[in-house]
């Protein structure tokens, strides 16, 4: 046997393997990348349930054309220096746009700030095309089409064509939460349009975007949360007891502003809700934790949410904390002295 070293395309479909699982994942590092680039405009386009069309068009700081190169290279990011402790978007690996081009046809178009043209560059199965001049408005569009074309295997798992498009509208939705004074639009070739306007990056503001996002009535039906403990501090929304659900698919957290999925979250709105709610029932909530980057591990897997808090008992504590206070305040629980 003789050791080789694979070929850039092996290990970016390698790599895809890992973080492009289908074509939400292709829309959430699309659309992270254009809330990093400090859009206020995020337009996803998909059809095909975004296996033969999902295009993000952002009017964000753009891409300078000798840098289209470098966008869809390998390990290449603008994002991050040389510390992995100080995490301050949401991408940091530089994985998302070769990975996609190893395994589908992809388009970035960029016109960067200050630039009078735009410019144009193509990867098709692993295979980059030369930067060509095109006609664009500032901010950035990418556009993958034939997704896993490269890697039928993986076309197999997809699953109907709905299933694929309710999940990027998910995708859509989780991110808006976060970022309020960002109109998002989604449309498709099915009934998936969403139309998000841009509302306050305050309290009301947020307050607006939850009511687009996850229903008025839930909006009507909530208790505020602003709390603090020890630099950490939570924000949001929660629900009142009598507005619960059969699953826990409504309960929406992020981290600095990444939205994640946790157990010890999960777990600590169990346990705020543990004496006005049955087992089998579930709060809705929308909960921002803010905390200084170095106190957290957002570096756990590529496509999955997992966070690592270096605190988990701080975080919790504050949860249930708040909640039970905001429940307590509104005379929905009893209040007690013990902690949980
Ligand atoms: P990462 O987001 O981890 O840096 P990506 O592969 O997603 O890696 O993107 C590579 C680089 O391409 C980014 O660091 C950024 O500089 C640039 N880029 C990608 N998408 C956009 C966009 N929509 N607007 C501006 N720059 C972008
Ligand atoms: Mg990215």
């Amino acid at each position: 046997m003789t050791i080789r070293q694979l070929t850039d395309t092996i290990i970016n479909q390698i790599a895809a393997g890992e973080v492009i699982e289908r074509p939400a994942s292709v829309a959430k590092e699309l659309v992270e990348n254009a809330l990093d680039a400090g859009a206020t405009r995020v337009e996803v386009a998909t059809a095909g349930g975004g296996l033969s069309l999902l295009r993000v068009t952002d009017n964000g700081g753009g891409i300078p054309a000798d840098e289209l190169p470098l966008a869809v290279s390998r390990h290449c990011t603008s994002k991050l220096s040389d510390d992995i402790h100080d995490i301050r978007s949401l991408g940091f690996r530089g994985e998302a746009l070769p990975s996609i081009g190893s395994v589908a046809r992809l388009a970035v178009r960029s016109r960067p700030d200050g630039a009078d043209s735009a410019v144009e560059i193509g990867v098709e199965g692993g295979r980059v095309s030369p930067v060509r001049p095109v006609a664009a408005n500032r901010g950035t569009t990418v556009e993958v089409r034939d997704l896993f074309f490269a890697t039928p295997a993986r076309l197999k798992f997809m699953k109907s064509e709905r299933a694929e498009t309710s999940a990027i509208t998910e995708v859509v939705k989780r991110m808006a939460l976060a970022f309020p004074a960002v109109r998002f639009a989604l449309s498709g070739t099915d009934r998936s349009t969403l139309e998000l306007p841009a509302v306050p990056a305050d309290g009301e503001g947020l307050l607006r975007r939850i009511a687009q996002v996850m229903g008025s009535e839930f909006a009507a039906n909530t208790l505020a949360i602003d709390a603090e403990r020890e630099g950490v501090s939570l924000t949001g929304h929660v629900s009142i007891p009598s507005f619960s659900r059969g699953n826990a698919m409504q309960q929406y957290f992020y981290v600095n502003g990444r939205p994640v999925r946790d157990k010890l979250l999960a777990g600590a709105v169990r346990g705020a809700y543990m004496d006005v709610l049955p087992r089998d029932r579930h709060a809705v909530v929308a909960l921002f934790i803010a905390l200084d980057p170095a106190l957290v591990d957002v570096n756990v897997h590529p496509a999955k949410a997992d966070v690592r808090f270096r605190d988990p008992g701080l975080v919790r504590g504050l949860i249930v904390g708040a909640i039970r206070h905001a429940l307590e305040m509104s005379g929905m629980r009893a209040s007690t002295s013990g902690a949980d």
